[in-house]
């Protein structure tokens, strides 16, 4: 980075911080319009226009103040800070082209459940997160390994109906849906029900 660049940086940073402490320092009754508007949902696109990902607008107007990413679609509502008057993003896109591993995220307990959309992959029963277990598909007694294909969303009764079995020795129980890795696809699906409120996330999301 250059010197020049390095100060135009530096004075950006320094706006962005005078911007951040005035929204704390609003009057009571904008500041809780304000603060919900700053909460609300942002869809981030790649540079190519590919939805990656979903962040509040606090960090999106961060995000386009730097330079990082500029606003496609807006809210409606307007920004007004010291020497900052801009319009709240909807949708903003990146500038620079970032590669996205397509299985970034890790197995863990919560993904399973976000993958499986808290539904009971045997009964189709949806529950509250801690209303549901985990399930090995082939049980860990039988050598089922705990991966993505071998975990799933499962209720209490279904895991003990189910006990050390394998599917195919049931004849009244099978799985809703092949589990699969959590890919793309399916933050896609999420990043849908999210955006379902704002018809400016349609085109980008392919409804
Ligand atoms: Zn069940």
């Amino acid at each position: 980075m250059s010197l020049g660049k390095a100060s135009v940086h530096a004075r950006k940073q320094k706006s962005l911080a005078k911007c951040h402490a005035l929204t704390h320092a609003e009057a009571p009754e904008p500041s809780v319009r304000f603060n919900s508007a700053m909460q609300t949902p942002v869809l981030v696109l790649n540079a190519s226009y590919e939805p990656i990902n979903i962040c509040g607008a606090r960090r999106a107007l961060v995000l386009v103040l730097k330079g990082v990413a500029r606003t496609e679609e807006e809210q409606g509502a307007i920004l007004h800070a010291a020497r900052v008057r801009m319009p709240m993003p909807s949708v903003i896109r990146l500038l620079e082209y970032r590669r996205i591993p397509h299985q970034t995220r890790a197995l863990s307990r919560k993904n399973i459940l976000l993958r499986d959309r808290n539904t009971c992959q045997y009964c189709g029963v949806v529950l509250h997160s801690s209303e549901l277990t985990l399930d090995h598909v082939v049980p860990r007694s039988r050598g089922g390994l705990s991966t993505w294909e071998n975990l799933v969303a499962c209720c209490h009764g279904c895991n003990r109906r189910k006990g050390n079995q394998l599917l195919h020795e049931l004849k009244d129980m099978k799985l809703l849906r092949e589990p699969r890795p959590f890919s793309l696809h399916t933050s896609r699906h999420i990043m849908r029900m999210i955006g379902h409120s704002d018809q400016k996330w349609r085109k980008y999301l392919y409804y």
